[in-house]
């Protein structure tokens, strides 16, 4: 049976325009040819909201197909006429906010709040890349004899396949297709199964802003077949996939075969060092905020924190004291700070996790085993003692779980937080100048917060070094993601 809450505002949302449940190809909603559906749950619950087709291999190669047919007409729209659609998509994705957000916190977990935190977000990308597709700017080179001319035009890649995963499942779309179609490419979206619904309702979003038939395709289901289809065509020009380390690995190494662009956005490790001079309040608000957004299941969330010996104690009474004032509970619940996670699996590592570090001499001060509220809910936890032998601290824990390390000179926090083959975020709290920019200098991060923990604004690079990543999103970088460089010689320019 499904709870009255679940059932109540499935409902509501079914009435409002942007409910979709089938898979979008050629501008036409769609079933799985064989039938087959896949269920997509309320996290918070357990109830199934609603049945979504499961694609595989043939309806992917039919969207393969339809972006690029679409291609032919929508790349040579002015930038203009392509800068128009996309704004009328930001303002109906603002126009639909509160539905959006109900549908991000019914399909995927995060507080109602946090989730109309997203849809502004994943929003901005959209308003954003309709300003930037006018400023998609070539060059003219000197030219090194005096009979030619020399110019460079950019170019979009093609048709574009962007595989997401279900913790941020708006803005991780967003914040590709934005751009890519503010290039001119045309895009295959596959979300995460568990998130579908948010995707579904950005496409029919897209369709009533009038971004023609066919530039924007969804697909979901059978992800190794429909990641094996975008692969093998050698109609897909670019892969964009934000995710886990293991699945970006597979798809970079799949690209090869017909050499297509690869960006890829995948898992941190993030360090958050606190320093002896930091301030202690700015230090406590920041790292809860870097920890426990969206139940710590961000690629960007501390998951080491690091601290120094002489604030050490002082820092991890306060922290705990914060975290402790953090309410669980289901999303739609005012005063919710923290969701549950995903799905019983993620329940699962976060508890052998702790297990791992408790075994190893850490110590629970806070939380460490699951909610009283069942289903998938996890304490919000501190653990004091940790170090670089534990799980923890090696890996993504993504749950509400903070391992606290304590270090003495600024070379070893520099070590500790460098030693990891992640690198996407780092968080810093220090009141010394010079050391911020010594220790921002030093660290192997592509995202740096100094004295603030959240940081991701759709104007600035978001991307990762080391094994977290390729190129970048968001900003004027994101752009070039998405388009070619053509070098045009004109010879013969002395005849007359
Ligand atoms: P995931 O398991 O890698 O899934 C991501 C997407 O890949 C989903 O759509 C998934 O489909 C799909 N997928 C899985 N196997 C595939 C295959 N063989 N071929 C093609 N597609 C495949 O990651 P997740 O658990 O959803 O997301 C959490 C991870 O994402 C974390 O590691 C987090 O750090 C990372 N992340 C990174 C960023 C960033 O910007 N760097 C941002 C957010 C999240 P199904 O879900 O349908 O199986």
């Amino acid at each position: 049976m499904m709870s009255t809450n679940t059932q109540d505002i499935a409902a509501r949302l079914s009435n409002s325009g942007i409910f979709r449940t089938q898979g979008l190809i050629g501008g036409k909603w769609t079933d799985a040819y064989d039938g087959n559906t896949i269920k997509v749950q309320n996290p918070a619950t357990g109830d199934v909201i609603v049945n979504v087709p499961c694609m595989g291999k043939r309806e992917t190669s039919d969207a393969i197909s339809s972006a690029y047919n679409a291609f032919s007409s929508w790349s040579k729209l002015t930038a203009n006429e392509r800068s128009r659609c996309l704004r009328k998509w930001y303002d109906l994705l603002i126009a639909n906010k509160e539905e959006l957000g109900q549908l991000i916190t019914l399909e995927q977990g995060k507080p109602l709040k946090e989730a109309m935190g997203e849809v502004i977000y994943g929003a901005s990308f959209i308003e954003f890349y309709a300003e930037e597709a006018k400023r998609v700017y070539g060059d003219i080179i000197p030219a090194p004899s005096a009979d030619r001319r020399l110019f460079v035009l950019k170019q979009p890649v093609g048709v574009v396949g962007a595989i997401t995963p279900w913790n941020f499942p708006l803005a991780m779309i967003t914040r590709k297709v934005g751009p890519a179609l503010a290039c001119g490419c045309t895009v295959v979206i596959k979300p995460s199964e568990f998130t579908p619904l948010t995707a579904l309702a950005a496409a029919e979003l897209s369709l009533q802003a009038g971004i023609p038939p066919g530039v924007v395709n969804v697909v979901m289901g059978n992800a190794p077949d429909i990641g094996d289809t975008l692969l093998e065509s050698p109609k897909v020009r670019k892969i964009t996939f934000t995710g886990s380390t293991a699945v970006g690995k597979k798809l970079m190494a799949g690209s090869a075969a017909t050499v297509k662009k690869v960006s890829l956005e995948l898992g941190g490790n993030a360090p958050c060092i606190v320093f002896d001079d930091a301030d202690l309040d700015v230090a406590v608000k920041g790292s809860l905020a870097a920890k426990f957004r969206n139940s710590g299941q961000t690629c960007v969330c501390a998951n080491r924190i690091i601290v120094q010996q002489g604030i050490y104690e002082k820092f991890a009474n306060a922290f705990a004291n914060a975290v402790q004032n953090l309410k669980v509970g289901d999303g739609f619940t005012e005063s919710v700070a923290l969701g549950p996670l995903i799905n019983e699996a993620a329940v699962q590592k976060v508890e052998s996790f702790v297990q791992d570090a408790v075994s190893k001499g850490a110590k629970v001060m806070l939380g460490g085993k699951r909610h009283s509220l069942g289903m998938t809910f996890y304490e919000p936890t501190v653990i004091s003692d940790a170090n670089s032998e534990m799980l923890v601290s090696r890996e993504e824990v993504f749950g509400p779980v903070a391992p606290l390390m304590r270090f003495k000179t600024e070379d070893e926090a520099i070590q500790i937080a460098n030693d990891t083959n992640a690198g996407l975020a780092a968080y810093i709290f220090t009141t010394n100048v010079q050391r911020s920019w010594r220790v921002s200098e030093a660290l192997e991060y592509g995202l740096v917060g100094v004295n603030e923990g959240l940081i991701s604004t759709e104007v600035a690079p978001f991307g990762g070094f080391k094994q977290s990543g390729l190129g970048r999103e968001g900003s004027k970088y994101g752009l070039d993601e998405y388009l070619e460089i053509k070098y045009v010689c004109l010879g013969n320019m002395d005849r007359a």
